[in-house]
């Protein structure tokens, strides 16, 4: 279905959410008001959500009758992929994923963008299960092509951006790290619910790391989950305005999405406070990395 969500409309793309997984469970602080959750409250009776949602008791299920949806799409689309879930909780099957990933290989005219909270899974089925996965996926399928060829699927998918949520330093410090050791050809970050105030300082400088990375795309935003939404300590104003300046400096493109429902309902504005003519001037930046041509 067409998404709501800003960060997932650069010029040129139509927007859109693909949720072959629904259900999940809460990993940490930024879950607590999940949005997955409250839809699925608000919705119980909508297959095509999170049916199976239970708070504290969630189902986490693969739909195979949902892989086909992308191919059904003709015009060159950008898909987040999984809204409502995690397609990285441990309950998803190494082969599931494989089916997933073999199906954005095939309908590569749309760029599609994994948010997740469980990068550690993602790097070890990266590392173990994953290309032989995505390669017996496509023989099922009578696909047949040259395991480690031109013609095949090989990492990083073209077509595939990769990201982690984080909601305060100690998750960026542990999430971030990881997310750069996967293969994407943009890896980003979703510091959405902004909680507490994060320096971006080691995530940003490679001489950390081996490999060198960086994240290509940072994207802030305060909480709307609820009427128990969150304000971030220190102010969602402080927490943007930081990280927009640690972006600048880094050269890491920067997306201002929200500033959340506490600081909506002080500002007199409506939901979650989105709309970007409301804000400081200072802070209305919404920039997405380079994209690269969708293959049709
Ligand atoms: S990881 Fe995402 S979908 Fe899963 S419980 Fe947390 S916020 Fe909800």
């Amino acid at each position: 279905m067409p998404s709501s969500i800003e960060w997932l409309w650069p010029p040129g793309f139509k927007g859109e959410s693909w949720n072959p997984v629904t259900g999940c469970e809460k990993i940490s602080p930024g879950c607590a008001h999940c949005y997955a959750e409250l839809f699925a409250r608000r919705f119980p009776e909508s297959a095509s959500y999170s049916p199976n949602y239970l708070p504290g008791t969630a189902r986490i299920v693969s739909h195979f009758d949902r892989l086909g949806k992308p191919s059904s799409w003709k015009r060159p689309r950008f898909v987040f992929v999984n809204s409502q879930s995690d397609l990285f909780h441990e309950s998803v099957s190494d082969q599931f994923i494989g089916q997933v990933f073999a199906t954005m290989w095939l309908a590569r005219r749309h760029t599609y963008l994994i948010l997740t909270k469980r990068p550690e899974r993602a790097w070890h089925w990266f590392r173990s299960a994953g290309w032989l996965a995505v390669n017996a996926a496509l023989y099922a399928s009578g696909i047949r092509v040259i395991p480690g060829g031109t013609d095949g699927p090989n990492w990083p998918l073209a077509n595939v951006w990769l990201g982690v949520s984080t909601e305060n330093q100690r998750f960026a410090d542990q999430r971030i790290p990881i997310l750069l050791e996967l293969p994407a050809v943009v890896r980003f970050v979703s510091y959405e619910p902004a909680l507490k105030p994060i320096d971006f300082s080691k995530a940003f400088d490679p001489s950390w790391r081996e490999n060198q990375n960086v994240p290509d795309w940072v994207i802030v935003g305060g909480e709307s989950g609820g009427k128990k939404a969150r304000e971030c300590v220190g102010g969602i104003e402080e927490a943007m305005r930081s990280t927009h300046a640690q972006c600048r400096a880094a050269g890491v493109a920067y997306f201002g999405k929200q500033m959340g429902r506490p600081w909506a309902k002080e500002h007199g504005d409506k939901g979650k406070g989105e709309n970007m003519q409301l804000w400081p001037e200072d802070l209305r930046v919404r920039e997405w990395p380079k994209i690269v041509a969708p293959v049709t």
